[in-house]
């Protein structure tokens, strides 16, 4: 609230003598709970964005690599060890619906 008198006070009363120092000292206050909230929503942001990048199935966290299956009608994101198999269980499928 003190945040906005200021921005909603005129100028005459913004910039003379003693107050300048005072009007910094609290933007200055604002600037770093802002940088704080910032902090908090970037590390929020980071702790999401790694739970979503972890293996469907193994629970394994990705390095850089994986690979989107669907499985039981849902997009699942696999790590290259469950990839691999995965491929190899729907080969195996395969080749016996073919050959038997
Ligand atoms: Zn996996």
């Amino acid at each position: 609230m003190r945040f906005l008198s200021i921005i909603l006070a005129d100028n005459e009363s913004l910039f003379t003598g003693d107050d300048v120092s005072s009007l910094i000292s609290d933007n200055f206050f604002y600037f770093v709970i802002g940088i704080i909230i910032f902090i908090v929503l970037v590390v929020v942001l980071a702790v999401i964005a790694k739970d979503q990048s972890r293996c469907s199935i193994c629970g394994l966290p990705f390095s850089r690599l994986f690979y989107i299956w669907k499985i039981g009608g849902a997009n699942q994101r696999l790590c290259p060890k469950c990839n691999r198999q995965m491929r190899n269980k729907v080969s195996k499928a395969a080749f016996k619906s073919k050959v038997g």
